[in-house]
């Protein structure tokens, strides 16, 4: 059997495996989800002395060097944090999947190679038998 062959399917299985638990993942979101305390209008409050009273969610991007916010309302917050792990499971994932494609092609190097020195030295005889005396 072609060890070649055998690489590469079992290569292929691994991209389809990690492409399927791509297409299982849900809703993906990019940026991480962190809680900020902030300050409320009532001067009088402990917050403006310093006591992390008030919290907000948010989720931070990070694009072209800089830091995008979104507020993230307290009733979607753990639906907004499985979002970024799926998509951090996605990243991973997909990653995987370049690498292993890069595998795949350089698995099949080696035979290609190996089929166009055959055929460069099939031609250069066939050269030689036509030219030479
Ligand atoms: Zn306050």
């Amino acid at each position: 059997m072609d060890t070649t062959l055998v690489s590469q399917n079992r290569l292929m299985q691994s991209i389809d495996r990690r492409r399927r638990e791509l297409s299982e993942l849900g809703p993906c979101m990019n940026g991480s989800l962190c809680r900020r305390a902030g300050k409320c209008a009532n001067p009088d409050c402990e917050c403006h002395k310093g006591v992390r009273r008030h919290f907000s969610w948010q989720v931070t991007q990070a694009e072209n060097g800089r830091t995008h916010t979104i507020y993230i309302p307290a009733d979607m917050v753990d639906q907004v944090r499985g979002w970024t792990e799926n998509h951090r499971k996605a990243r991973k994932l997909m990653k995987e999947i370049s690498a292993l494609c890069e595998k795949y092609i350089r698995s099949a190097v080696p035979k290609l190679r190996a089929g166009l020195k055959r055929k460069a030295r099939l031609s250069a005889a066939e050269e030689g038998n036509g030219h030479e005396q």
